[in-house]
């Protein structure tokens, strides 16, 4: 059954090393163009992928669309729980789900097309898929995004949202898209309620090292 509850949220300072290692929160990494942008700190916490399925994170969009991927992403992340998101996960819902609005179809996300750890495959060239902040879209009701007319075409209505809503050009090369919609809002960091910025967490023991269960 579809829920909006809160999810918990945690300081990724906290989590375990071997987290830690995978998500790097708050680490400096650099975008293509040289530019540095610090890595998400703070993240939903999930207990299953069943959890993800149920979390509706806008009125057409579940929290596990914006999040799926396959064996590309790291071991521990895709079959050990819980599962991390960042945070901003829920502002690129509500992007998406204006998106849809205007566009007035189902808009279908690909697996990997959500987000992504800077663990995963297609992370080499870091860009907001590693802050939750941007999304893959392969079809938009009965049109495949994979030729440049359809490309072009809602490029152009996504980006009449707003200056802050960027999509890669059609194209074959590094930065272009030939076979879906890249769709990204920027490097949004959220900073939930009731964490401390200037807290410093060193790993501490807690239950993320608790076995499947
Ligand atoms: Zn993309």
């Amino acid at each position: 059954m579809p829920t909006s509850e809160p999810l918990p949220v945690v300081d990724g300072l906290t989590l375990s090393m071997e987290h830690r290692r995978l998500l790097r929160p708050g680490e400096a990494v650099r975008d293509p163009q040289g530019r540095t942008h610090l890595l998400p700190r703070y993240f939903h916490v999930l207990q299953s992928w069943q959890q993800a399925r149920d979390t509706r994170v806008a009125p057409h969009f579940t929290l596990s669309e914006l999040m799926s991927v396959d064996c590309r992403e790291a071991r521990l992340l895709l079959r050990r729980l819980p599962h991390f998101v960042p945070c901003a996960v829920t502002i690129l819902a509500r992007y998406l789900e204006e998106f849809r609005l205007r566009v007035n179809a189902p808009v279908m996300l690909s697996v990997n097309g959500g987000y992504r750890s800077p663990s995963h495959q297609f992370s080499g060239t870091p860009g907001p898929h590693l802050w939750a902040t941007a999304a893959d879209i392969y079809r938009i009701g009965d049109t495949w995004l994979d030729d440049a007319r359809s490309i072009r075409r809602f490029a152009r209505i996504a980006e009449s949202i707003g200056p802050e809503v960027f999509v890669k050009p059609y194209g074959h090369g590094p930065g272009e898209t030939d076979d879906h919609l890249h769709f990204d809002i920027g490097y949004v960091h959220v900073v939930p309620r009731g964490l401390d910025e200037a807290a410093h967490g060193h790993g501490n023991p807690s239950h993320q090292d608790d076995p499947e269960s």
